[in-house]
């Protein structure tokens, strides 16, 4: 299947590593202009730009904290004014602030919500105004394609993590709350749910004994690619995938299937 996004215009958050440096790059080696958000990350973000561009494709590193509605908006209006809409956005920045919930600072909670569920709100709330303000651009049969990076934690229970896990349950009701309002437009908004992907985010969760303990939540037997999320990211927002709405699609090798239950539980 030739996936083809030329002509469109892409913003992915978080782009500087892991999930969504593969997702911007996929993108681009389909025919789409990227914008490669990053926070903290310039040297690694303005790299893959460079990267894309050496490979014939167009993209530029922009600095935005998702969990700030002024950087979001400015985002989104350095994008426009550099390409002129925007088709595709990735809302995929997220992080990480582990601690049992008894010792949880606030701080570490309202860190995670602000990024991992606020920062998804903005850049979705930027992303459907823009859709609908600039209407058909005439490159997709859809009027804008809105990913969320969700896990499989908006439905797995993790303890330890239960300020990750409490904003990965609230992706899946935002994502179709939106889907639902905005579907009329002609605005497709799904979610893909890795499972454990190796990337910065989980370097020592997926080491050693460790990754051996992971492996066996997983029934197809490995640690999944950042290009395992690319690909599917590529064909969701493609118009291959043009009535898929609302829709979550887990990419986790089977860790949703309850593996402890394969030995008759
Ligand atoms: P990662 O740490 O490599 O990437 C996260 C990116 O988000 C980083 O580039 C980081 O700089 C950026 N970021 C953090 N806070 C930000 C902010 N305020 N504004 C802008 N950018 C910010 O990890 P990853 O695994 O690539 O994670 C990407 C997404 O995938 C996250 O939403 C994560 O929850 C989700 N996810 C990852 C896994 C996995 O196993 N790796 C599994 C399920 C879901």
């Amino acid at each position: 299947m030739d996936i083809r996004l030329d002509g469109q215009i892409a913003i992915v958050t978080g782009a500087s590593s892991g999930i969504g440096r593969a997702v911007a790059r996929g993108f681009a080696l389909s025919g789409a202009k990227v914008a490669v958000n990053y926070r903290s990350g310039a040297d690694e973000a303005q790299a893959l730009a460079r990267e894309i561009a050496e490979a014939g494709g167009e993209a530029f590193a922009v600095r935005a904290d998702v969990s700030d509605k002024d950087q979001v908006d400015a985002m989104f209006a350095k994008t426009v004014e550099r390409w002129g809409g925007v088709d595709i956005v990735v809302a995929n920045a997220g992080l990480q602030k582990d601690a049992d919930s008894f010792e949880m600072t606030l701080d570490d909670w309202r860190q995670v919500i602000d990024v991992n569920l606020t920062g998804q709100f903005l850049c979705a709330q930027a992303a459907i105004r823009r859709f609908r303000e600039q209407g058909d651009r005439g490159v997709s049969r859809s009027r804008g394609k809105l990913v969320c990076m969700s896990s499989v934690h908006e439905v797995i229970p993790w303890a330890g993590h239960v300020n990750y896990a409490a904003s990965k349950g609230g992706i899946a009701l935002m994502m179709k709350t939106l889907a639902q309002e905005v579907a009329e437009l002609g605005v497709r908004v799904n979610a893909i749910a890795p499972g454990a992907i190796r990337t910065a985010i989980n370097a020592e969760e997926l080491d050693g004994e460790n990754g051996e303990q992971v492996l066996k939540l997983i029934p197809y037997g490995r640690i999944g690619d950042a290009e395992d999320i690319a690909d599917v990211a590529t064909w969701l927002v493609s118009d291959k995938a043009d009535y898929v709405v609302g829709a979550t699609i887990f990419v986790d090798g089977g860790m949703t299937l309850y593996p402890a239950f394969r030995d008759n539980g």
